[in-house]
């Protein structure tokens, strides 16, 4: 070993160390942030000790360095306004804008390697540029098709919706594939070849999917940035990038799998069976609501006052509302009375996996109290008060009373089974399926209409009154 790899190796096994801390530490929501800053120095560290390897072995000219460094400020700086600008409703387009980010270094560093060589290529390198350049491409672009879907820019095309797709997607298939092996061979011709069709392929994949699918799509294409940054990781001898890559790759697949059973999809009728959206304007249309009972913040508090046991079940809405910490005022007065709550969460609720824990965990809400849907589902019964905020779809018994449901088969929770629910929302408007919620029109349901955070901040008013969590 030359002095400059036993410094690349040092320097990228404590990076690893520190990797392997910060995920361990986001586990838990009180270490996650520390645990973030600490893997993002880990990768920064990483990069360092592959700057310095380069250096030591075949000396990067200092034009090159001002390049770097001009290019790490704008990637940093874009990042860093980026997150913290976003608003947590906006999350999944952002979480596809990193995935798709992720693809298109991995992307380019292939392109790099191969089209300007620094040693002999191996085999193993060559298969790893081929796997960069293939999966990069496809992260790539459809994590941007994904990101202008969920932004609202882009739509579902019909053609998209008939077999048409299918013959046109295996199209680009083959001709990925001969390119990836022509590559492979050494041909180095076919590299533009490898990056347009891959690239294609991942606008055709994606560009059907959509509606309620794009979870899985979002967590899949994960998984897709983290292998191809693993096959970099091979490509520019970087184990830390091996390492991450492969664990992102893995926790993404896994991520994939929990979606699909969250959504009761299986992954091949998600990537090929078309898009639930264009379903649900095949099937929606039917119902109106017949039996809608509304109430006042006033009859809502009467009710939470002498109940025993009450489950929240947090949406969408509520992320949008930002009522996170007024519902965790609410929910410190009840439990001060002696009343027993808990959080209900689905796991596709809001727009991104696990938003409804972040949200809840940014309002300090004890991890304990949040039960997962398997978990809390036989607790309906015996529930006195369901309070559903802004949740719409999640919380619709037609996934598993109406076969003609586009939603049929989805698990959702069992609210209906509790005595009485109170629905906040502003109106009567469809939740991201776009469906009727026959939830709405039982007799054991209210709606309290309104801003999800105004109304929590009239129940804490209406509370007080009654003295609740006063004493
Ligand atoms: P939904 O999208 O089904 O419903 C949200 C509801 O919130 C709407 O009906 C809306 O009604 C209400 N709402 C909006 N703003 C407010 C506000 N300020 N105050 C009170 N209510 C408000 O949400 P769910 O969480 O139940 O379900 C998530 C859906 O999103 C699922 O279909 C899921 O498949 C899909 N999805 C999930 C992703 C994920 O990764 N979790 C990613 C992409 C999609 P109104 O306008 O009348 O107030």
């Amino acid at each position: 070993m030359t002095l400059p790899e036993i410094i690349q190796f040092v320097i990228d096994l404590l990076a690893v160390l520190l990797l392997a801390l910060g995920i361990k530490g986001l586990s838990k929501v009180k270490s996650a942030r520390d645990a973030n800053r600490l893997a993002a120095f880990a990768m920064s560290l990483s990069v360092v000790g592959l700057l310095s390897y380069y250096v030591g072995t075949s000396g990067i000219a200092i034009q090159s360095w001002i390049w770097i460094i001009i290019g790490s400020i704008i990637g940093s700086l874009f990042g860093a306004i980026l997150a913290k600008k976003v608003p947590m409703t906006s999350m999944p387009e952002t979480v596809a804008l990193f995935n798709g980010c992720g693809g298109m270094s991995s992307l380019l560093v292939a392109l790099g390697v191969a089209i300007f060589p620094i040693s002999r290529s191996s085999l193993i390198n060559q298969v790893s540029i081929s796997v960069s350049i293939f999966v990069g491409a496809i992260t790539f672009t459809g994590s941007i098709v994904a990101m202008a879907k969920l932004q609202g820019w882009l739509s579902t095309p019909g053609w998209t919706q008939s077999r048409v797709r299918h013959f046109v997607n295996i199209v680009f298939a083959v001709a990925s594939l001969i390119a990836f092996f022509d590559l492979i061979n050494g041909n180095t011709s076919s590299i533009w070849l490898l990056v347009i069709v891959s690239s294609l392929l991942g606008i055709g994949v994606t560009l059907p999917i959509g509606g309620a699918d794009m979870p899985v799509v979002i967590s899949l294409l994960n998984s897709y940035s983290g292998i191809a940054a693993a096959a970099a990781g091979f490509v520019v001898k970087s184990q830390l990038l091996i390492i991450a890559g492969a664990m992102v790759g893995a926790a993404g697949l896994i991520l994939t799998q929990v979606m699909c059973k969250g959504m009761n999809r299986s992954l091949v009728s998600v990537l090929f069976g078309g898009s639930l959206s264009a379903q649900i304007t095949a099937s929606s249309g039917s119902g109106e609501y017949t039996n809608i009972t509304s109430c006042s913040v006033e009859e809502c508090a009467l009710t939470l006052e002498a109940a025993n046991k009450v489950i929240i079940v947090p949406g969408y809405g509520l992320a949008v509302a930002q009522a996170q910490h007024t519902l965790r005022e609410v929910t410190k007065k009840l439990e001060q009375n002696g009343i027993e709550v808990v959080y209900a969460i689905h796991p596709v609720a809001g727009r991104m996996p696990g938003h409804m824990n972040v949200l809840l965990a940014e309002a300090d809400v004890p991890y304990e109290q949040l039960k997962e849907m398997d978990v809390v589902n036989p607790d309906f019964p015996a529930t006195d008060v369901v309070l559903v905020l802004g949740a719409n779809d999640v919380v619709n018994p037609q996934a598993k009373n109406d076969s003609s449901s586009p939603l049929y088969g989805m698990p959702v929770l069992d609210v209906q089974e509790a005595r009485t629910v109170f629905v906040i929302k502003r109106g009567m408007s469809a939740g991201y399926s776009g469906i009727k919620n026959d939830l709405f029109d039982l007799p054991n349901t209210s709606m309290v209409f309104g801003d999800a955070k105004k109304v929590l901040n009239d129940l804490i008013g209406e509370l007080k009154d009654l003295g609740v969590g006063e004493k």
